[in-house]
């Protein structure tokens, strides 16, 4: 919620010779304040879903209706060419369920034992998760709920 607690430099201007205001130098930020978590799926070929966001953790069932049913397979079934789902390694992703519904719905996904522990460079969406913070980093206001915050992703 707070865009000053991603991990990154902060940065700030001075004038040659000026003093920076404390206010700038030094920051407060909570230490455990509130986050947020985003769900979304990018595809190579420029598309996305829309983003599902959540102030909780995602379990096997709101990760299947919120990320999978209303999101990814009507997503991936616009695709007429071979497209393959790639997930990171949560649990949630690889669940007994989660992977019932994707091979009921004929989604070609990379499996748990194919898929590369500890190598987000790999994963495209890392790129673009890169490039939504640093775009974040960029507004120091602090949502206060997850529309402001929506706002701020805009
Ligand atoms: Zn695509």
């Amino acid at each position: 919620m707070d865009s000053r607690t991603l991990p990154g430099p902060q940065f700030y201007t001075k004038q040659k010779d000026g003093t920076v205001d404390q206010s700038l130098s030094t920051i407060e930020i909570e230490k455990f304040g509130e986050k947020i978590l985003i769900w979304q799926a990018i595809c190579s070929c420029g598309l996305k879903t829309t983003p599902f966001f959540t102030k909780g953790t995602i379990s096997a069932d709101i990760y299947k209706k919120e990320c999978l049913n209303r999101r990814l397979i009507p997503f991936y079934k616009k695709h007429i060419v071979s497209t393959i789902f790639w997930p990171d390694l949560a649990t949630v992703h690889y669940a007994h369920s989660t992977l019932a519904l994707l091979k009921d719905n004929n989604v070609n996904f990379v499996k748990k034992e194919e898929n590369p522990p500890n190598a987000p460079e790999f994963r495209p969406i890392e790129k673009y998760w890169a490039i939504v913070k640093r775009n974040l980093k960029k507004d120091h206001r602090v949502a206060e709920n997850v529309n402001e915050f929506k706002k701020k992703l805009a």
